[in-house]
């Protein structure tokens, strides 16, 4: 029953890390302090009141302008605010279900004393909502500077193999405290080389081909990350999914000459990185279900 204020809650406070994020993802390519100085108008510098930072709520009542100078603000500021809180907002909502769930089905002792199952369910959410910010902030700093940066996704690989090496399995799969900690790592390693290993594949073979850079190394380590996290069943449906929305992006980009001869460079050449961050996004939150429909309509299980 608590499902609803801390779903609220959860929302609310992805829409503040949103704004946190656009903070990162403004100033820290520019190799400015994300902390000092208060929040400026990136034109005119003048500092912004209160009222105007406020997440979501703020772009849409200036209606995307500075008040003072009329400079437009980046879309990506509200876009960033409203995914990160709407999609914390389904983690909380998920898990808790899931958690109620499983406790339905546990005789009362158990039930009121699964203190470990307690902890994985905080652990899972905790996770989850980490890594989706961070494929959030991928995702945004891919489209608009093509850039995986190796000092966030290398991190985040060792970060992801710590997460599921304590969970015992990858936040694709239920925890599984009893699995033994050498095939806990080795699993992981594979997953991480198969998954990177697929996009240096493809680099290749397009060198091979074209004799010039197809797909950057950031999106192997992309890949890597991914495996970390979610496994190499979650990588692979991240990959594919990528793909597919990848594709879907430049059939409905070369249908429209207007946008095709826009100077906009992300419309030139398609960021593959954003779109495997929300395929890694969709295989976080709704990987199994996604499987379990794909399995059922093509009638390989019923
Ligand atoms: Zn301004």
């Amino acid at each position: 029953m608590f499902s609803f204020p801390a779903t609220i809650l959860a929302g609310l406070l992805g829409l503040a890390f949103g704004s946190f994020l656009n903070v990162c993802l403004t100033r820290w390519p520019a190799g400015e302090s994300v902390v000092k100085p208060r929040s400026h108008c990136r034109a005119c510098e003048r500092t912004l009141a209160w009222w105007e930072n406020i997440p979501l709520v703020s772009w849409l009542a200036l209606r995307g302008r500075c008040r003072t100078c009329g400079t437009a603000i980046s879309i990506r500021y509200p876009m960033v605010e409203l995914a990160v809180g709407a999609l914390w907002a389904t983690t909380v909502f998920q898990t808790i279900h899931h958690f109620q769930n499983a406790q339905a089905g546990l005789p009362y002792p158990i039930a009121s004393f699964s203190a470990l199952y307690l902890l994985q369910s905080a652990t899972t959410i905790g996770a989850k909502m980490l890594l989706i910010w961070l494929l959030v902030g991928l995702a945004a700093l891919d489209a608009e500077r093509f850039w995986l940066p190796d000092i966030v996704t290398v991190p985040a690989i060792l970060l992801g193999v710590a997460v599921s090496t304590f969970r015992g399995d990858s936040l694709f799969e239920s925890p599984n405290p009893s699995a033994p900690i050498l095939l806990r790592l080795l699993n992981l390693a594979f997953a991480i080389l198969v998954a990177a290993g697929i996009i240096l594949l493809i680099r290749w073979i397009y060198w091979l081909i074209r004799r010039r850079e197809g797909i950057g190394l950031g999106d192997a380590k992309l890949m890597a990350l991914l495996a970390a996290w979610l496994g190499l069943p979650g990588a692979l449906l991240s990959f594919v999914m990528g793909v597919v929305l990848g594709a879907l992006a430049g059939v409905a980009i070369l249908g429209m000459p207007k946008l095709r001869h826009a100077k906009s460079p992300g419309l030139t050449r398609l960021p593959l990185g954003t779109f495997l961050c929300i395929g890694g996004i969709a295989a976080t939150l709704w990987g199994p279900q996604i499987l379990a429909g794909y399995l059922r309509w093509s009638g390989l299980s019923r």
